[in-house]
């Protein structure tokens, strides 16, 4: 199964594709998280890269499209934080078609944007397992500590307000416009990201098993292989 999730940075997809991951026992594949892990200052173009998301920008679709390239051989995936642009959903779309396993569907979070704001600029991430804590809604058993592997839980430097404003407008200009692209092509689920995470979980695993069920008596009807 191939999946995409969408959604605002900080309305949830990284807890949500984790747990995502796990139910269906699929990849979960990050492309912030792979970014952040990939930058060693040591090059140019490493530390270009590093300016643009510290400051809140987009990293180029081109560069993009070859990173993405080389992660999405392989097995089924859920895929967090690509695609972020048009460009990027059109190739994408290429890319699956050429590897023959297109996109089964879309997960789309929305979070109203003030939420966000609270959100990100009191998330903690773990460096080692990537865990998420809140220091108000989901804080730490034990300050500064990950509640999963011990790490010590750090502020990702582009989850300032003024950083978080700055990628909101971008998301809005650039990454809303992707959601009607899916949902034109019946593959879009939506759900609100507010309220209790396990209960999100819960109900976009019910959503989408529903919603690949239909799919699939659709495309057997479609094939008169209907009995
Ligand atoms: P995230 O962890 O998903 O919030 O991503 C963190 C940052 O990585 C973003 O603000 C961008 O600077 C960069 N990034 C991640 N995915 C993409 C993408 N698909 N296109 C462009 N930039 C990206």
């Amino acid at each position: 199964m191939r999946l995409l999730i969408l959604g605002a940075s900080g309305a949830g997809k990284g807890t949500q594709a984790q747990a995502i991951a796990k139910h269906f026992d699929i990849r979960h594949i990050s492309t912030g998280d792979f970014l952040r892990e990939e930058i060693r200052p040591s090059t140019a173009l490493c530390r270009a890269v590093k300016r643009l998301i510290d400051r809140g920008d987009l990293v180029p679709d081109e560069l993009m499209l070859s990173i993405v390239h080389e992660i999405l051989e392989g097995d089924d995936f859920i895929l967090d934080g690509f695609p972020r642009t048009f460009a990027q959903a059109l190739a994408l779309d290429e890319i699956c078609g050429r590897l023959g396993s297109p996109i089964d569907m879309a997960l789309n979070i929305h979070v109203p944007d003030d939420d966000i704001i609270q959100r990100i600029t009191g998330r903690k991430v773990c460096p080692d397992c990537k865990a998420m804590f809140h220091i108000i809604f989901y804080p730490p058993k034990q300050a500064f500590t990950c509640d999963n592997c011990g790490g010590t839980l750090e502020q990702r430097p582009d989850d300032t307000a003024s950083t978080v404003r700055h990628r909101l407008k971008i998301y809005h200009e650039r990454t809303v416009p992707i959601i009607d692209f899916y949902d034109r092509q019946n593959l879009l689920i939506s759900t609100s990201g507010t309220g209790d995470v396990e209960e999100i979980t819960q109900n976009l695993i019910e959503l989408l098993e529903a919603k690949l069920l239909v799919a699939k008596l659709e495309k057997k009807m479609e094939k008169g292989i209907w009995r």
